[in-house]
């Protein structure tokens, strides 16, 4: 998908008050558009590249502005990371508005570690991102008892600590309730 940071296609309009994609309150970006085709994935109308709608990233940030009592942004789909620069742009955003910032992709992060080279958009979007919950979904690796997400092979990544210590460090999920991620907090890049 060509990369934009003037528009996003995204499969709905900016969800508020979601409690399940994320700690606390919050809104959810449901982008348009996935490759990677996910055996028993529960949003398959979402991998249409040319699905959805094109939205103008100034709208999404004004839908932003209306948020309140939101302490989170997730970024959904699809996967985000067929839209980076959109994304980063609109993270970039929320994060000045303090809302911490939570992204589902099918991509692991050493696979976007490994993109970053090519083209740096990836990593600059995962300076922006507080938990990376990371890896395609495998129907064999389900788990309906897991922390938000659905199968054992993802992970909660600490982006802050794992881009600090340059190792994968996971979100201590039993620490998680009483940490900052159900705070708004402040920008860290
Ligand atoms: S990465 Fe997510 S949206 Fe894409 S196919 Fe897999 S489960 Fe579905």
């Amino acid at each position: 998908m060509e990369q934009n940071n003037k528009y996003i296609r995204l499969a709905a309009d900016l969800q508020t008050d979601s409690i399940v994609d994320g700690p606390g309150l919050r809104a959810v970006i449901w982008t348009q558009g996935c490759a990677h085709h996910c055996k028993g994935c529960q949003n398959p109308q979402t991998w249409d590249f040319n699905g959805g709608g094109l939205v103008p990233i100034e709208m999404v940030k004004d839908a932003i502005d209306e948020l309140e009592y939101h302490t989170g942004l997730t970024f959904s789909g699809g996967d985000p990371m067929f839209q980076a620069e959109a994304c980063n742009e609109i993270a970039e955003y929320a994060r000045s508005k303090g809302l911490n910032i939570w992204v589902y992709t099918g991509f692991t992060f050493e696979e976007l570690m490994k993109m970053s080279e090519t083209n740096p958009i990836y990593l600059e979007f995962m300076k922006k991102i507080d938990v990376l919950v990371d890896g395609r979904f495998k129907l064999e690796e389900r788990d309906l008892s897991l922390l938000f997400r659905g199968s054992r092979n993802q992970r909660l990544i600490d982006m802050k600590k794992t881009l600090s210590s340059g190792k994968v460090t996971l979100l201590n999920e039993y620490e998680y309730n009483e940490t900052k991620y159900f705070e708004r907090v402040p920008m860290y890049v």
